[in-house]
């Protein structure tokens, strides 16, 4: 099996990183009170390190001597793993780095890749308590195996990697909204979802995206007679240049292939390394975020939205089960989107029948499902909020793509 990576030798040197700050503030008291015996029990030799701050783990993994660990464990929630990831992608020696097995064990209040790995698992949903002990026996049973990261470009700042979600919209809002109250756990998301559903907000915005089969035939779902295919004609621009770039005329002129459009290729995906390299795999299905799409790209021809949300893991929290078929290293973005018009009512099923995985059965016609490889969103309301692995990022234009099992995941 080319998924599976191999196991953890034994001994196995574990940098073990805690939020003591995630969930409830309770990361802490999990590794003392469970994690500490089940890692000696097993033989794992782990070193502890506690965060300090945002971005200390970050940092830490950045300028680490990798060669001291066999793998990177986090106990969080998954805020601390996209640092860890973001670092391993900013070092020069990226390619090395991001092979290192990486592990998640449930310690914050959301826990979505600890609750993929336990379906992929083949466990049933369970109880937070039972979460970690399913994680903790799969992280010491320390299968490795490749996993999915998509690189998201905003229109400025470094590209970023992500491992779990880009959400925009309803998503997103419940999702930063709800860090208020993170002393409750996973309740938060639900709390959240009642707030926002009460206020609830249409976002106005152009959505594209690259679908996964070149049949298309992955396009699923209802509304599908809403998007349309461009046919070997000019792409419109989701997002206009500015009046002042070089390549203004470039949807008439020969641009494209002149030094100018390399430039700004190369500006595109700034992710650096501390020496000034570009780090990171290169992205090879999206153009500059300001330049037309390619013809075989389909455009979701509505523009009113009530979220946007694209997933590459099975959960988005213990109890939203909203990816059913997405697995770890399937290369795919799974791709919702829910029209204007929804009532609240609706919504609210479409929410509840996600606990179970069952809302892509609800017959929502408002719900369009899509598997693709790259995606670009272009928000039109002036006030909002994206998220990447439910970290807030810089609201505006942004695109991304997946680049099947780049990492290695200790999974069951
Ligand atoms: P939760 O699931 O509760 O949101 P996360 O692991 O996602 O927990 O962490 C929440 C945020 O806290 C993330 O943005 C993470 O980068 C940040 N963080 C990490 N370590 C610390 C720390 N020591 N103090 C404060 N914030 C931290
Ligand atoms: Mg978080």
């Amino acid at each position: 099996d080319e998924v599976l990576m191999g196991d953890l030798s034994r001994p196995c040197r574990m940098m073990l990183l805690v939020n003591p700050q995630s969930g409830k503030g309770q990361a802490l008291s999990v590794y003392n009170n469970h994690v500490q015996k089940m890692l000696n029990e097993a033989g794992v030799v782990h070193t502890l390190v506690i965060t300090e701050r945002q971005n200390h783990a970050r940092d830490m993994v950045r300028e680490a001597d990798l060669s001291q660990w066999d793998a990177l464990v986090i106990i969080s929630g998954d805020g601390l793993l996209y640092e860890v990831i973001n670092g391993l992608l900013e070092r020069s020696d990226w390619e090395d780095a991001i092979r290192k097995p990486l592990g998640i064990l449930p310690g914050g209040s959301g826990n979505a890749l600890a609750a993929s790995i336990h379906h992929y698992s083949g466990g049933s949903a369970v109880s937070s308590e039972e979460l970690l002990l399913s994680c903790g026996f799969l992280l010491c049973k320390g299968l490795v195996r490749r996993m999915d990261l998509v690189s998201v470009h905003l229109s400025s700042g470094p590209r970023l990697f992500s491992f779990l979600s880009l959400a925009w919209g309803f998503v997103a809002d419940v999702d930063i909204e709800s860090e208020k109250y993170r002393h409750v756990g996973a309740v938060r998301f639900t709390v959240g979802t009642l707030v926002r559903l009460a206020s609830l907000r249409v976002y106005k915005g152009r959505l594209a995206y690259l679908p996964a089969a070149k049949d298309h035939d992955a396009r699923q779902g209802l509304g599908d007679d809403l998007t349309r295919r461009r046919k070997g004609r000019p792409a419109p621009l989701l997002s206009p240049p500015p009046t002042d770039s070089p390549c203004r005329h470039s949807l008439h002129n020969s641009c494209h292939s002149n030094n100018s459009l390399k430039v700004r290729r190369t500006e595109s995906t700034p992710s650096r390394s501390a020496a000034g390299s570009l780090t990171g795999p290169p992205d090879s299905l999206l153009p500059p975020l300001d330049q037309p799409l390619p013809p075989d790209w389909v455009v979701v021809q509505e523009e009113d939205f009530v979220l946007m949300l694209a997933m590459y893991q099975s959960h988005l929290a213990e109890d939203l089960f909203a990816a059913p078929d997405a697995t770890l290293n399937d290369g795919v973005i799974h791709l919702f989107y829910v029209r204007a018009g929804i009532s609240r009512a609706a919504l609210l099923r479409l929410f509840l029948a996600m606990e179970k995985g069952a809302h892509l059965a609800t017959n929502c016609q408002h719900l369009v499902h899509a598997k693709v490889r790259a995606l670009r969103l272009e928000p039109l309301s002036a006030k909002g909020k994206i998220t990447v692995d439910g970290e807030v990022v810089e609201y505006g234009p942004v695109q991304a793509e997946v680049h099947k099992g780049l990492s290695r995941l200790i999974s069951g």
